[in-house]
């Protein structure tokens, strides 16, 4: 079907854009109604004008220089279009800007240009409104994080003078109901401490004014200090605090040992804080990347209440908990996971989650770093001469320790043994198996390590077989049963390979 010029101009009618047809001596053939709206025009009054006439007199030799530009492409190019920004001119004289489609269709009686054009006057003020309201927005969040940044900093000042002042106080002599007032202050402060650090580090982010530093520092000592900070805590509760690091990963680390003790002593409180039995456990691998860097991958384990699916995905935003009542019985901001997955991103890293309600949660993160040579506690990972070939005994209810123990006492050479319980343990030492040293852990259920020792005393003289004992945090032993079993030495947990390695010793 070809249509007819009148057919086509009624149809072209009904556009609201501008069709506008010249020849090819730039002369208007045809206007539809949509450009006598944009232009100002009535159609009689531009058909047979120069098209010229449309366009803002600066912006006339351009046009000319594209007509040309255009004819030169020669006729084997039937068809030319082309799409872009113009200046056009209404009949008042005003210049508006528009949108243009413009092409070239070779015809029997010579060159026809077509430009279908809108209005975009309206569109570039919206979205120039758009751009100031959101830049009004973000001087306003700018501003809102600086006065968070200059107020928690103003904050910290007098209070680290109440917690030090608090400190020296319990240092002079004071009655009983005076410490625990004391000590109620002190703790206090010591969490207002915490929430405005997060908060302080929170605007800092937000400003992007939150630095990294690089120094190299030890990976276990510093997974260490995070784990003394709380296992108080850990041991207050009964539950086993451990961590592993995984062969191949670097020992001394380049990176930012600050961050990475945040990152850790966040999701260990957390984890500690939402478990009510069982264990924490830490661990470590490292894959090799690319120019010789390592991409640590720390995973926090734990056996608490763990957290429904559906609010997986909410867990890093700023403020947010999984529900209300968190707050009141557990307390916290719920900063501290947002922080924790910008720092582990900011260092290379990424941070997730998997969990299952009831059954624990695993927060893993990961960090790109560089290895710093080699520590100065080379021998852990070595046969130690002291040790080599020695006959160790394990006993520990709890497999991760367990695992933990003979883990290390493997890389030193020794041959160790291990038992889930005292009964199995006693077991082994009546039949006659010679060991030359026990680790006992403590807290075990039916017989626990003292009981043991006591046992083990009645076979085995403290020179013939010395014994260590494994306990958490603040339990230390003393009184006439631990005179009987006469233990060598007693560790901490979590287990620390060095103090591991200088106790054996
Ligand atoms: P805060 O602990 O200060 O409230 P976080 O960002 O560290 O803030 O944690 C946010 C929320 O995530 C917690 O309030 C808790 O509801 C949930 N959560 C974090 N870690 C655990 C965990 N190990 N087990 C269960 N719930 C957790």
């Amino acid at each position: 079907m070809v249509l007819t010029e009148a057919q086509l101009a009624a149809v072209l009618g009904i556009a609201e854009d501008a069709v506008i047809i010249a020849d090819s001596g730039q002369r208007i053939r045809f206007f539809n109604r949509g450009a006598e709206v944009v232009f100002g025009y009535p159609a009689a009054e531009v058909l047979g004008q120069p098209l010229e006439i449309l366009l803002p007199p600066e912006a006339r030799p351009s046009h000319h220089a594209h007509v040309e530009r255009f004819g030169a492409s020669g006729d084997s190019a039937r068809r030319m279009g082309e799409r872009g920004e113009i200046s056009g001119r209404r009949k008042d004289g005003s210049v508006f800007p528009a949108e243009a489609s413009i092409c070239r269709l070779q015809t029997t009686g010579g060159a026809l240009y077509t430009a279908i054009l809108r209005d975009v006057t309206e569109r570039r003020r919206q979205s120039e409104l758009m751009r100031q309201a959101k830049e009004a927005a973000e001087a306003a969040t700018q501003a809102k994080s600086l006065f968070l940044a200059n107020m928690s900093h103003e904050i910290r000042t007098p209070l680290n003078a109440v917690i030090g002042m608090t400190s020296l106080l319990l240092d002079t002599p004071v009655t009983d109901e005076q410490r625990d007032f004391a000590q109620t202050i002190r703790s206090s402060g010591e969490a207002l401490l915490t929430i405005i650090n997060d908060i302080l580090d929170y605007s800092k982010m937000e400003l992007g004014k939150l630095e990294l530093e690089r120094h190299s520092f030890d990976l276990r000592r510093c997974i260490e200090e995070s784990l003394d900070l709380l296992s108080p805590k850990a041991g207050e509760k009964n539950l086993n605090l451990a961590y592993i690091v995984e062969d191949g990963a670097p020992d001394m680390l380049l990176s930012d040992a600050t961050r990475l003790r945040q990152i850790l002593v966040n999701l260990v409180s957390n984890a500690v804080k939402f478990t009510h039995q069982g264990e924490v456990l830490v661990t470590v691998d490292a894959t090799l990347e690319a120019q010789g860097k390592h991409l640590l991958h720390f995973v926090v384990k734990d056996t608490g209440i763990g957290i429904p699916q559906e609010r997986l995905g909410a867990l890093f935003q700023s403020f947010s908990q999984v529900d209300a009542s968190t707050t009141r019985k557990y307390g916290g901001t719920g900063l501290g996971l947002a922080i924790s997955k910008r720092l582990a991103e900011m260092m290379g890293g990424a941070m997730w989650v998997e969990s299952q309600v009831g059954q624990g949660s695993a927060f893993h993160f990961t960090l790109l770093v560089e290895a710093a040579g080699r520590g100065e506690r080379d021998y852990l990972h070595q046969g130690s001469p002291a040790l080599t070939g020695k006959r160790i005994l394990i006993v520990d209810d709890n497999t991760t320790n367990r695992r933990i123990l003979v883990k290390h006492a493997l890389a030193w050479g020794m041959l160790p043994s291990a038992a889930a319980s005292a009964i199995e343990a006693l077991d082994l030492v009546r039949h006659g198996h010679a060991f030359d040293i026990a680790i006992l852990d403590m807290a075990m259920p039916e017989m626990d390590g003292m009981g043991l020792a006591l046992e083990i005393r009645k076979y085995r003289d403290p020179k013939a077989l010395p014994l260590v004992m494994l306990t958490s945090m603040g339990q230390r032993q003393k009184g006439v049963a631990w005179e009987r079993a006469s233990f060598a030495v007693q560790i901490n947990k979590p287990i620390k390979p060095s103090q591991l390695y200088d106790a054996l010793v």
